[in-house]
């Protein structure tokens, strides 16, 4: 059973490496680094879904996806009696074996499933998921089944730390068992977007344990029936995996690195040193010089370009008044915009300022971005 999982390992980091042209570009990114797409919080009729494992991977092909992982619950499973399967490897078979020669990777993952606290945890990249089960087939008690995916090599993430369900307040907080997880690095990651819902608490949670920020659909039902449909731009949360290369091994390491950063809805949210490189490769300012309407006046003409799939969202923040806008400047996705900056006289250089309101680094925290342009280019 074990063998025949690794084989499908293999087969993935294949079709993963060598079938990576055709999908989307979301964000650009340095020439030495990968941000990879990826949801890996995903159900299947496997657990509590109702949809077979192969539509997943349909879903994702068609959202441009570069990485997924059908995260079935170890303790739930609500069509045991019509789908009855003793190997807890079975979704992620299916999927795998579906995927191949696909630009998509299937990683194999579990949801382990604990009444609060702790609460429900994912063990991504692991090897084998019947290993969560003791000798009765019962499913491990908490303390074992972490260390079960840890001793599995696995990247161990906490799940919807803010659900209403567990927290009735809607605050993520930690609990001693948390504090203990962590402390023992047996946790890496958390949930700061899970399907519809952000948690700016859980984002300070990540911040201060250095646990890696994560953004998923958690989806049960079809994906477009959950995002597509509410409104035409909408979308499901994504994680982008910032990563040196396309391999799996890659890949993993830069999601145990933190270096993460989510898209939920029209929100970029990431630690600084991330959304830095981020907005660095795709918001390109370009001075066009000092030649307003063919006038020689003191008016630099700039352009403004958003190369990303996301708006950017600025707040002008320096000591310049613009000739025909406000400080307010939203750039639509891929989009360029003109703006007539009154810089009273002519300059070789200036510094322009910018708070991006819809990039956020912490809780009620934007990112800023400040660069110095050349203006006689
Ligand atoms: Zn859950
Ligand atoms: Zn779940």
């Amino acid at each position: 059973m074990i063998n025949r999982t690794k084989i499908f390992l293999l087969l993935l980091v294949f079709s993963f490496t060598s079938h990576s042209q055709g999908i989307k570009t979301f964000f650009e990114s340095p020439n030495d680094n990968y941000y990879i797409s990826s949801d890996l919080h995903i159900h299947t009729v496997f657990s509590d879904g109702v949809v077979w494992p192969t539509l997943r991977v349909d879903e994702a092909l068609r959202d441009s996806i570069d990485l997924i992982s059908l995260t079935e619950h170890i303790e739930y499973q609500s069509h045991i009696s019509d789908i009855p399967h003793k190997n807890r490897n079975r979704s992620f078979q299916i999927a795998g074996g579906y995927v191949q020669n696909q630009p998509l990777a299937v990683v194999h993952g579990t949801e382990i499933t604990k009444p609060m606290p702790p609460g429900h945890f994912n063990a991504i990249f692991i090897d084998d998921a019947n290993r969560f089960f003791d000798i009765d087939k019962k499913p491990l008690e908490f303390s074992k089944a972490i260390k079960e995916a840890n001793k599995q090599g696995a990247f161990v993430f906490w799940n919807h730390p803010h659900w209403e369900a567990n927290r009735s307040d809607g605050i993520a907080k930690l609990d001693p068992i948390h504090k203990e997880i962590i402390k023992k690095g047996l946790l890496h990651g958390i949930e700061v977007v899970n399907f519809d819902t952000f948690s700016e608490e859980a984002l300070q949670i990540a911040l201060e344990n250095e646990l890696t920020i994560m953004g998923t659909s958690d989806v049960h039902i079809l994906i477009e029936w959950d995002f597509i449909n509410k409104k035409e731009s909408y979308h499901r949360p994504l994680t982008f995996i910032m990563s040196k290369n396309k391999s799996i091994d890659s890949v993993k390491k830069a999601l145990f690195d933190g270096n993460t950063f989510v898209w939920y809805r029209d929100l970029i949210i990431g630690k600084l040193e991330n959304l830095n490189q981020v907005i660095e490769n795709n918001f390109e300012i370009i001075s066009k010089g000092y030649n307003y309407r063919d006038r020689k006046v003191e008016i630099l003409e700039v352009e403004l370009k958003n190369k990303s799939v996301a708006p950017i969202n600025l707040k002008y923040t320096g000591e310049y008044t613009f000739h025909n806008d406000y400080k307010y400047i939203e750039l639509s996705p891929r989009s360029s915009k003109t703006i007539y900056i009154k810089t009273k006289e002519v300059k070789k250089t200036i510094n322009l300022k910018f708070e991006i309101l819809n990039y956020v680094v912490g809780p009620k925290t934007n990112l800023i971005f400040s660069k110095n342009i050349n203006t006689l280019n």
